[in-house]
């Protein structure tokens, strides 16, 4: 198969079909109708074999997790997701040897697409080390974007579902110990917070999705408002799985320091206190408030006996480790 031949047959037609696209797959650049008084969100993810995902995982969750890592940004600014280009660098052996790996990472990529009306409108397919760029676009009315600058002393700290499921899952697959279904799920095919997202516009003050750890994150949130957080270990949201972990060893590190839930982590002024419930059933998003935002620069983790945790590490860093 010519590269031509790959393009045509798997990625000519990929998520929803949209009327804003006048030009899709096939010429030098798509061409995309913008609609007027919207601004344009952007955000590109890269997964690396061997660094992002497992050399022999899953094609279909594979093709899933990358567009949902991209997606998961246009949740943490409040973007209404519309269209993805797709960078595949691919073994060159790998449509010989695998025939059916290229039909079900675009089956798994399509569906999630087509999930949240996303057009896939263009990409690049070239060989090399398996690697997956996705870049999405999406929109939002001017100025209404949540960033991670804007909260302030007195704000709740919020976070949506349970933290830890993925970076538990990857530690037990690496040590060869039976994983249950549904933590797997969350390390293999992470649902993007998108109506979360976007029933936040307007409320939070200050957002960011947890790719990292909830520590590091929540520190990009601080650092960027200039302020810090107090945030009582006892509330954070934890499936049965990972509370077992903490309450069996008393290390917190797959809560706070482990990668990979994309959950959302919001500020929320206490004056929206009241929205909670009614966003987290229109959402289907649980939210749980952990701390509060404090005018003292540092993030404290209190622990259930009143004393502060000393935290090791914060999250994942390609380049320190
Ligand atoms: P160019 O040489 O101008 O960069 P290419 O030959 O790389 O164009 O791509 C031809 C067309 O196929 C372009 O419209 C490009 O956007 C699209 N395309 C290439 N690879 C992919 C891919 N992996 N996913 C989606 N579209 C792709
Ligand atoms: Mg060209």
């Amino acid at each position: 198969m010519s590269e031509f031949d790959l393009i045509r047959t798997h990625f000519a037609r990929l998520g929803s079909e949209r009327a804003d696209v006048t030009l899709g797959v096939g010429d030098d650049c798509a061409l995309l109708a913008v609609p007027a008084g919207q601004e344009l969100a952007v955000s590109i993810d890269t997964l690396v074999s061997g660094v992002h995902f497992l050399p022999d995982c899953d094609p279909d969750a594979l093709g899933h997790k990358a567009l949902a890592v991209s997606l998961s940004d246009l949740a943490a600014m409040g973007a209404e997701p519309a269209w993805a280009t797709l960078a595949l660098t691919l073994p060159p052996d790998l449509p010989r040897t695998r025939p059916d790996w290229l039909a079900a990472f675009c089956r798994g990529l399509d569906a999630l697409a087509c999930e949240h009306g996303v057009a896939v409108v263009g990409g690049d397919t070239t060989s090399g080390p398996l690697a997956i760029s996705i870049q999405v676009h999406g929109l939002v009315p001017p100025g209404q974007a949540v960033r991670r600058r804007g909260a302030s002393p007195g704000d709740l700290v919020c976070v949506s579902g349970t933290l830890g499921d993925a970076g538990l899952a990857l530690r037990l697959i690496l040590s060869g110990e039976p994983v249950a279904d549904g933590v797997r799920r969350r390390l293999d095919r992470p649902m993007p917070r998108i109506a979360l997202g976007l029933a936040l516009r307007g409320l939070a003050s200050a957002m960011i999705d947890c790719s990292d750890g909830l520590a590091a994150d929540l520190g990009h949130i601080l650092e960027a408002s200039g302020v810090g957080a107090e945030i009582d270990l006892a509330e954070l949201p934890l499936s049965l799985e990972v509370a077992a972990v903490v309450g069996g060893t008393l290390d917190w590190s797959l809560p706070l320091a482990s990668g990979d839930d994309y959950e959302l982590c919001f500020t929320l002024p206490p004056a929206h206190r009241p929205a909670l419930l009614g966003l987290a059933s229109a959402s289907g998003a649980p939210l749980t408030v952990i701390g509060r935002i404090t005018e003292a620069p540092a993030l404290r983790f209190r622990l259930p006996d009143g004393t502060d945790l000393r935290l090791a590490r914060t999250g994942y860093d390609h380049f320190s480790d």
